[in-house]
């Protein structure tokens, strides 16, 4: 499964806005975005010429491939079930990428940031009614139960999040016990439920050329 492996603070510094990918750091002085706010790369600080609507376009499906943590082709591919759902395709597209796995664990607090829910469901320590599920892609369901393995329950990093968890904001879509790490989806997300900035319109332009 693969997925991207270069400088991380690269890419917010690329799409001009806190994409928010390394946890506490992105927080602190030390995010890359707040030392450098310039683009990345030699003509980085040279004054750029105004996007075409195409730029604009492709700008915003990059940002939302990049906040997820998507590949270009596993993000057609979502892209492709958003749009045969009934409904809004760019809205339906937010969701389906929101009920991702990695993004569930990340939003349930179990993880700082969607790359490391990633790794978290990578390595196995991650149960979706009551079955290990280590698929980062996995498509969740109104009513699935997420959950902490038993066997890693024990582990410091987990038995750490038991004690901080419960003081995290989750979205009202979502409800976690905090004392057993386990996370239910009680419906899906609305637009307005969604935090992520993006202006999903201008990705459905994009494939829709
Ligand atoms: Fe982005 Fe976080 Fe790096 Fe800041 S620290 S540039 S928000 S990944």
């Amino acid at each position: 499964m693969a997925r991207y492996t270069g400088p991380v603070c690269r890419i917010c510094r690329r799409e001009g806005q806190k994409l928010f990918l390394k946890g506490e750091r992105c927080l602190g002085p030390k995010c890359g975005i707040e030392r450098r706010r310039y683009a990345p790369g030699q003509h980085g600080q040279a004054r750029g010429r105004k996007p075409s609507e195409f730029g604009l376009q492709l700008r915003e499906k990059q940002k939302c491939r990049r906040t997820y943590g998507v590949l270009e082709r596993q993000f057609r591919k979502h892209f492709t079930v958003a749009s045969r759902m009934p409904g809004v395709t760019g809205e339906n597209l937010l969701r389906v990428l929101e009920l991702r796995l990695d993004n569930l664990v990340y939003r349930l607090g179990l993880a700082d940031s969607r790359p490391q829910a990633r790794q978290i469901v990578r390595h196995g320590h991650i149960m979706v009614n009551g079955r290990k599920t280590n698929i980062p892609s996995f498509i969740a369901k109104v009513g699935d139960v997420i959950t902490v393995r038993p066997q890693s329950r024990d582990r410091e990093y987990f038995q750490a999040r038991a004690q901080i968890v419960g003081s995290r904001i989750i979205p009202d879509w979502l409800i976690l016990d905090a004392p057993t790490l386990t996370g239910r989806v009680v419906s899906v997300p609305r637009r307005d439920q969604i935090d992520t900035r993006l202006s999903e319109q201008l990705i459905v332009e994009y494939y829709s050329r």
